[in-house]
Formats: C-alpha cells, sequence, structure tokens
C-alpha cells in the first residue's frame, strides 16, 4: 500500500468512527419533533423508534400523562448486533446521559436507597409483535433500595412484590433461565396459603421468595443477581435487543411478513406501579370493539397488579365495562383519552395503562388488531364518523378480511344437534370468529409436527398460550385455552392471523402432561380426539360438526364493497359453468360470465355414457343421434344462465378438452380386457356374456389407443377439436343461439359472447368462426328471430399474443386464458408442476412466487400487454378481460388494472374479494395523511 492511499484509508476510517461518534442513539420522549425532523416522516420515525417509542413520543407531544423515558433506536439494535452483540462506543454513554436526564426531572436515583428511581426496559419494533421480544420491569432494585423504598412507601408487600418480579424477569430474559423453578417456588407457597393468586401472599411470604429467586439465580447461573442498578439496565437493553433475534420473534417475522433486518428500539420507561393498593390498578383495552367492531370499549383490567399480570392471563380479570364502577373519575379520563387517540391516529387503539394511587398513567398505544368481521365494520364506522375517508376505509380492508367471510362456519342445524346430543362441552370467550375442526394437541411442537409432517388438522388445546407456541398456533386450525381474556397473548396473536380462538375456557381442565383433558361433566379427551370450535360464539364442541358457507350479507361488508364498486375501474365478473354458480355469482356482485366451461356439462353421471357414445361412434352420422341426445340438455343449461344473468354478458367457451378426458383411461381398459381373457380361460362366469364384455372393452381400448396422444394438452383440443369434428360444435352453437331466442321471447336481456379456446393462428379462428356462424344463421332462421351474438378467443398460447393483431381480425373480444398462457409461455405442465418440482423452485427462491397463482410480469405479463396494444391497434374497442385462475388473485388484478383490461373473470368465491382488489388498484398505494 503507499502511503498516500494509506493516509486517505486512515483518514476514511476517522472519519466513519466519527460520523458513528455523532449518531443520535437515544431520544426522550419530549424529543419526537426532532426525531420527525431526521426520520423525515411518520412511518420513518416508526422505523427509528420503534412503533412504542413512536407513540410514546408522540402521547408526550398531546400532553397526555405518559411517565418520562427516553428511547434507545433500533439503529442502536442494528448497530448491537451488527458488532457481534456488543455496544458501539456512543450507546451506552448517550444512555447515561438520559438515565440522568430522568433523575433530574424525577428528583430520584437509580439504585439510591433514600430516594429510588426505578425504570423499566421494554421492547418496541416499528411493527408490533406482541410478546414476541423482551421486557424487564422494576429495575433499580437490590436489597439496600428494596428496604429504602419500603421505609419511604411505607409497603413492604408491593416493594418485594416487585422486587421478586425483577429477579424473575432478569433471570429469563437476561440469562435465559427457564420459568419453571420460579413458578414451582411461588406454586409452594401459593398452595401453603392456599390462594389463587400472588396479589393474596402476605409481604413475609413475598421477602422470603425474593430471596429464593436469589438462590434459584445464583445455583442456575452461577453468578449472584447484579446489585447494581446501571448494571441491570445496560445487561437488560442488551437482552432485548437479542431477542430480535430468539427463534419465537423470528417464526412470528416471517408469518407476518416482516422483514428481518428491522431490529428492535428499546424503551428505558420511568416505573409507574399499579400494585400500590385498592386504589391502584392496570389495563389493556381497545378503544372499540375489535372481535365484532361495535363501538364500546374492549379489554380487560385488575386492581392491585401489575400489567402482565393481565396480559399473561395468569390471573382471572375484570372486563373494562366494570371499571366505572371501580374507578368512575378514572373511567372518564379513560374514556377521554381514547377518543383524542382514536381522532389523533384516525385508527381504532390498542392502550395499556396504569394507575398509581389514583393518578391514571398511559404505557402504550397502537393501532389494535382486528378480526376481519371488525376490521370491516371499523373501516365503515370511522369513515361514517368522518375520521377517514371512503377511500382510506377501503384501502384499509384487505383481501383477507373479506375472503373471511367466504369461509366455511358452523352448520346451524348440525349445532343444535350437536348441542342437543350433549356434544357441547364448555364454553369461553369469542375472541377470533370462524369455525375450525381438527384433531387435539396439547403442545406447539405437535402440533406442528402433525400438522406439518402428518398432514392433519390439529386444534391447539392450551392452558393459556405463550409467545413461544406462536409456531403451534399458525398450523393449527383453531386454538383453545383455558385461561386468558380478550387480551390475553392467544386472543391477540389469533386476530392477527386469523386463526379461530376461544379463550378462556375455564371448564376445561387441562392436563398437558397426561395429553388429556376433562370437562365439568367428568368426559375426558385425549389427544388426536376430534373438537370442533366456534371462534364466534366461544363455543366448544367434541367431534366433528358440518361446516356451511356463510352468506355474504353483513351489512358493513355490502356497504363497504359498495364504496370499492365506486372506485374501481375494472369489471368483476365470474367463471360460472351452472345456473346455480351464475345466481351465486350475481349474489356476491359479479357483473357478467367470463368464462362457462361447457365441458363440464358433459361430466355430470348422467350424460358422460351418452358423451362417451357420441365420441366413439364410428363416424359422424352415428355420432348425430347421440348429439341430439346432447342438444337439449346443453340448451337447457344455458337458458338457466341466461336466466340467471339477465341483462348481463355471458361468455360461453366452446369445448375445449382433448376428447379422452371424457373417456375411461386406457390403463383401465387394457386392466379390464386382460381380466376379461384371464376369466374366459379359467371359464369363470358365463362364457358367452364374458366374450360380450371382452369384444366391447376390446372395442372401446382400441378407439381411447387411437386417440392417445403424449401431450395431450398440446394437442386435440380447443379450436383444433373443433375444426376437427364440427358437428360437435355446431351442437354447442344451436344449444346456445336456441337457449337465447327462447330467452329472448320471454324478455330476458341478453347477447350471448361465443368463445374459441386455444387459437394460435387467426386462419384457424377464421375457418373455426365461419362453420359456427354458418349454424347460427341456420338456427336464427329456422326460429325467425334476431339475436345480437358476438365471437371472441382466448389467449392462451404466446403465438396468439404475438400475432394479436391478425387474430382481433376474427374476434370482438379476448380473454386471457392464464392458466394455459402460463402453462404455454413456461412450457411447464399446470396439472403436474405444483406437485412437483415447482415447490422445490420456490423453496430454493429460483422463482419467488408461483406463477398458476400470481402472474409473472416479466414474461406472461410481457405477453399480455403486447396481446393488447396489438388487439386494440386492429380493433380499437375491443373488450378484453382474463379467466385464468390469476383472475382472482389481487396481485395479479393490481397488474390487469395496469395493463387496461376491462375486467378480471374469477370463480363466484372471489367475486367480493375481486371486487375490494379491483378498488385497490384504482386507488393506489397514497395514505391518507396523518
Ligand atoms: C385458462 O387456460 O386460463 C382457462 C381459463 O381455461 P382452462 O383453465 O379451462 O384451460
Ligand atoms: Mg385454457
Amino acid at each position: 500500500m503507499t502511503a498516500a492511499s494509506k493516509k486517505t484509508r486512515l483518514r476514511g476510517s476517522r472519519g466513519a468512527a466519527r460520523r458513528q461518534a455523532g449518531v443520535k442513539y437515544v431520544y426522550a420522549f419530549d424529543e419526537i419533533r426532532l426525531a420527525e425532523r431526521t426520520a423525515g416522516s411518520w412511518d420513518g420515525v416508526r422505523g427509528l423508534l420503534g412503533g412504542k417509542g413512536a407513540n410514546l413520543g408522540e402521547m408526550t407531544k398531546l400532553k397526555l400523562p405518559v411517565p418520562p423515558g427516553f428511547i434507545v433506536t433500533t439503529e442502536a439494535c442494528r448497530a448491537f448486533l451488527a458488532a457481534g452483540d456488543r455496544f458501539p462506543h456512543g450507546i451506552w454513554e448517550q444512555m447515561r446521559t438520559a438515565v440522568q436526564a430522568l433523575e433530574r426531572a424525577a428528583g430520584k436515583k437509580l439504585g439510591d436507597p433514600a430516594g429510588p428511581l426505578l425504570v423499566s426496559c421494554r421492547s418496541g419494533a416499528k411493527f408490533s409483535m406482541p410478546g414476541m421480544m423482551d421486557t424487564v420491569l422494576n429495575i433499580g432494585l437490590n436489597d439496600e433500595v428494596a428496604e429504602g423504598l419500603a421505609r419511604l412507601t411505607g409497603d413492604e408487600r408491593f416493594v418485594f412484590d416487585a422486587y421478586r418480579r425483577l429477579i424473575e424477569m432478569y433471570a429469563t430474559v437476561v440469562l435465559d433461565l427457564p420459568h419453571k423453578p420460579f413458578d414451582a417456588l411461588l406454586s409452594e407457597y401459593r398452595a401453603r396459603r392456599g390462594v389463587w393468586n400472588d396479589a393474596e401472599l402476605p409481604s413475609g411470604d413475598l421477602k422470603a421468595i425474593t430471596a429464593g429467586f436469589k438462590r434459584i439465580v445464583e445455583e442456575h447461573a452461577h453468578r449472584p443477581f447484579p446489585t447494581d442498578a446501571l448494571e441491570q439496565l445496560k445487561l437488560a437493553t442488551m437482552a432485548v435487543f437479542r431477542s430480535w433475534r430468539g427463534k419465537r420473534a423470528h417464526d412470528y417475522r416471517t408469518a407476518a411478513g416482516i422483514s428481518h433486518d428491522l431490529g428492535t428500539a428499546v424503551n428505558i420507561v420511568t416505573m409507574v406501579f399499579g400494585n400500590l393498593g385498592a386504589d391502584s390498578g392496570t389495563g389493556v383495552m381497545t378503544t372499540r370493539n375489535v372481535t365484532n367492531g361495535e363501538k364500546e370499549l374492549e379489554g380487560d383490567f385488575l386492581m392491585n397488579a401489575q400489567g402482565e399480570d393481565v396480559v399473561a392471563g395468569k390471573r382471572r380479570t375484570l372486563p373494562i365495562a366494570e371499571f366505572a364502577r371501580a374507578m368512575p373519575k378514572v373511567d372518564q379520563e379513560l374514556r377521554r383519552i381514547a377518543r383524542t387517540l382514536e381522532k389523533h391516529y384516525r385508527e381504532v387503539q390498542d392502550i395499556e395503562f396504569t394507575i398509581e394511587r389514583g393518578k391514571l398513567w398511559m404505557l402504550q398505544t397502537r393501532d389494535a388488531k382486528r378480526t376481519a368481521q371488525a376490521a370491516i365494520r371499523l373501516a365503515v364506522d370511522l369513515a361514517n364518523e368522518k375520521l377517514i375517508s371512503q377511500a382510506e376505509a377501503v384501502r384499509r380492508v384487505t383481501p383477507e378480511h373479506v375472503d373471511y367471510f367466504l369461509h366455511p362456519q358452523l352448520d346451524a342445524e348440525a349445532c343444535h344437534a350437536a348441542r342437543e346430543k350433549g356434544s357441547l362441552i364448555a364454553d369461553g370467550l369469542n375472541v377470533s370468529p370462524g369455525a375450525a375442526i381438527g384433531q387435539i394437541v396439547f403442545d406447539a411442537d405437535t402440533a406442528e409436527n402433525w400438522a406439518k409432517l402428518l398432514k392433519r388438522k390439529v386444534i391447539l388445546v392450551r392452558r393459556e398460550t405463550s409467545p413461544d407456541d406462536v409456531h403451534g398456533m399458525l398450523v393449527a386450525q383453531g386454538v383453545v385455552t383455558s385461561r386468558g381474556g380478550r387480551t390475553s397473548h392467544a386472543a391477540l396473536v389469533a386476530r392477527q392471523f386469523g386463526i379461530p380462538t376461544v379463550v378462556g375456557v375455564v371448564a376445561l381442565e387441562i392436563n398437558a402432561e397426561r395429553r388429556e383433558m376433562r370437562t365439568a361433566a367428568g368426559q375426558v379427551l385425549k389427544e388426536g380426539d376430534w373438537l370442533t370450535i366456534d371462534g364466534g360464539t366461544g363455543e366448544v364442541f367434541a367431534g366433528e360438526i358440518r361446516t356451511v358457507v356463510p352468506d355474504m350479507t353483513d351489512p358493513y361488508l355490502v356497504k363497504l364493497l359498495s364504496w370499492a364498486d365506486r372506485f374501481r375501474r375494472l369489471g368483476v365478473w365470474a367463471n360460472a359453468d351452472y345456473p346455480a354458480d351464475a345466481q351465486r355469482a350475481r349474489k356476491f356482485g359479479a357483473e357478467g360470465i367470463g368464462l362457462c366451461r361447457t365441458e363440464h356439462m358433459f361430466f355430470q353421471a348422467e350424460r358422460l355414457p351418452v358423451v362417451r357414445s357420441m365420441i366413439l361412434a364410428p363416424n359422424a352420422a352415428a355420432r348425430a343421434e347421440h348429439l341430439a341426445k346432447l342438444l337439449p340438455m346443453q340448451r337447457a343449461d344455458f337458458i338457466g344462465i341466461f336466466k340467471a344473468m339477465d341483462g348481463l354478458p355471458v361468455t360461453i367457451r366452446l369445448i375445449d378438452p382433448p376428447l379422452h378426458e371424457f373417456l375411461p383411461s386406457r390403463d383401465e381398459l387394457q386392466k379390464a380386457v386382460i381380466e376379461l381373457e384371464t376369466r374366459l380361460r379359467l371359464k369363470d362366469g358365463d362364457v358367452a356374456t364374458l366374450e360380450a364384455e371382452l369384444v366391447a372393452k376390446r372395442k372401446a381400448l382400441e378407439t381411447v389407443q387411437a386417440m392417445h396422444e403424449q401431450n395431450p394438452m398440446l394437442g386435440l383440443r380447443g379450436v383444433r377439436l373443433g375444426i376437427h369434428m364440427p358437428e360437435l360444435v355446431r351442437m354447442q352453437m344451436r344449444a346456445i343461439i336456441e337457449a337465447a331466442c327462447a330467452c329472448a321471447r320471454e324478455g330476458v336481456k341478453l347477447k350471448p359472447k361465443i368463445m374459441i379456446p386455444l387459437a394460435a393462428t387467426s386462419s384457424e379462428l377464421k375457418v373455426g368462426r365461419a362453420l359456427l356462424e354458418e349454424e347460427g344463421r341456420k338456427v336464427l332462421a329456422e326460429q325467425g328471430m334476431k339475436v345480437r351474438y358476438e365471437f371472441g378467443t382466448m389467449i392462451e398460447v404466446p403465438r396468439a399474443a404475438l400475432v394479436a393483431d391478425r387474430i382481433a381480425e376474427f374476434a370482438e373480444f379476448f380473454s386471457f386464458g392464464t392458466n394455459d398462457l402460463t402453462q404455454t409461455t413456461f412450457g411447464i405442465s399446470r396439472d403436474d408442476a405444483e406437485t412437483g418440482f415447482l415447490s422445490e423452485y420456490l423453496d430454493k427462491g429460483i422463482l419467488t412466487q408461483n406463477p398458476f397463482a400470481t402472474i409473472d410480469e416479466r414474461g406472461v405479463g410481457a405477453l399480455m400487454e403486447l396481446g393488447v396494444k396489438l388487439g386494440r391497434q386492429r380493433r380499437k374497442n375491443l373488450e378484453i378481460g382474463i379467466c385464468g385462475e390469476h383472475g382472482g388473485d389481487p396481485a395479479s388484478i393490481d397488474f390487469c388494472h395496469r395493463i387496461g383490461l376491462d375486467y378480471v373473470s374469477c370463480s363466484p368465491f372471489r367475486v367480493p374479494v375481486a371486487r375490494l382488489a379491483a378498488a385497490h388498484a384504482a386507488l393506489g398505494k397514497a395514505k391518507d395523511q396523518r
């Protein structure tokens, strides 16, 4: 290295060090404006200070009662983790300065027995991850401080309650010791006194427990509990930073789609105590009901307790509705604050508060997690109250929220019967709606193994859940806990992920060690037994209960979707093959049928033999007889669909699949022939009958063999089939036009759209169309009617997209058949790939998304864009839609919006989701300003 370059390098690294020393790692709660200037936006502030810290700063700015404190930034966490779990220069120094400022403000000192300051050390990432990371409370206590504080407060019981909690949290969070020995010692004392909760233990016991806890730490960690308050603070902060990397936090982020690179902030907050006696308490609540969306507070509180008692579900809490009776004045203040926060954030909040000797303190606020049902009602209500715009209300509802309404619920009659039969074994709090049926498992690891490896449906049953159970909850159909309230860990996680859940089912006595649970009536259910739960009512049933798909008449959903309809540009049509599907699609809001797959009508049990005879017929004349039988069947179907869709467009696609799909398989026939030959040789049965059967089977085998294709999906199908066997599509055309005439006579408004599948060249379309037109003219002449209809084609092979201008000469509309277009563009079989190598590609990141689920914009999408451009070059008003499965996928719908399609067509059950997604596409990402 030359001297000059060495100098440059040194100068560079000194510069970096200086820059690092200059980084502001710590913000006091009242420095939120400075943070806003530094981070540039509210989103940036949340990224820097974490959600909890940003909101504590924001509440301080709003002059709400927040205990003084400061935030160590996410940037500090990232620097700490990057430096191998060490504080780079600057962090600790800035923390000490901030502590001194806190001490000055409070007139107390950390570690000073004559006036001790106690602080909490709480995690707080940009996105809320309830309970996934660590927290240490009551930092600053040691033997001398405890004695000093006991003298100052005159409440030894409170002091040692706080002290023993600090030791346990320190041990489990900083030293990673298990909770078990601590729980065991507490249980021992509770049992000795015959009490159910810790609040009933006398102060002498708590003092003894504190000493016992210190012994446990020494025994397990081989070092004493640290007496120095600053050391406690430093180690706790480091442990909270490390907990970002913990397994449960990692699993949660993966499930919630949160980046693993963000890091967590740490909030150091002056302790306030809810366990100082009868005029103290603590609670957790949401500013509205987040289970059903009603405009009422929802939550729990406890008098004379610390916050963790409420959240952990370890003590029986009281519903927040009763708080007014316990503390009427504070209740009023709390309600006032709830309104202020909702107005400020324009969103329903989830609040933690503590009352210390009659004074209310706000410890946290954040946007509340909610069920799908509540999400929709809240969005509508907030818009009606003018807190947000209707566009914002539509944006706030996700496709998953709407999808929920289309999921199975318990069948009311079956439920009634189950109740009569005595299968209703218990009920609890209905914290996350939806029906779930599965086999009972008693721990998260078993849930994961059974669900993932054995592909079983499971219901996770626990006394209460903790962050360690999340991986099991995520794979379970539903969750049941015997303890805990509406704000318990299980309830929060369940709502976030839409897992049907019932908590606080006190009648169930769960014995996880013995892998069984006992009901109040004495019935014992074991691991593997079936259980059904209704997260909407809170009922728990033994056994399996039938489910039904709910109707979509929830008035808030109807309202929200009507708003979505006003914002979207894309039409939403449905793929429907039968009149009943068409009716359902229309009820869900479909504006037309984008695809009626006529071959599906052929698969019905009573039709299949006719279809088979038609295919096996030796010539056109013989085939005509069978086609004549099919004609009235098809006509009746079309009449039903036209009537169901009166006034709306109906697109009928002519037969598409290769004919062998309607015939028995070659292997099956071969087997039957061999069997019959063997039986004949052994004279096993009536020889004449066996011979006749053998002749028939041999003939069928011959025909099937003649039709066999190596690549049937690239074979005689689509438009080619119509050209090869014109009498078949003529019959279909006749059925369509006859049905149209019959409906028109009855006053049904219609304009059939006849769609030819899988065209690759304009000339095959020309030929295919000409023969259909000829048939159409003939039928209309016979009927003496005039019915207008259109011809169009599906764009399903790359060539069709590449020559779309020529194709458009013979097509009045296009519909992208993206199932086939994806298959033919990638050269990947749509029937085999998803169960084969495609999942490996996805696991290895070779593909980032399944192209059969979401349009591959670069490849398939580019062909679509070209198809749109060329098609409209030739025919300006060419109507273009999509009818592949992608038509119901929100990301693909966004793409279809961008490339200017006229409509998406999807299965009836996706129609409501597509209406919302089309509105999202039109509204774009911009949010209302805070
Ligand atoms: C398609 O290919 O996308 C399509 C809608 O047709 P099918 O799925 O019937 O092949
Ligand atoms: Mg297709």
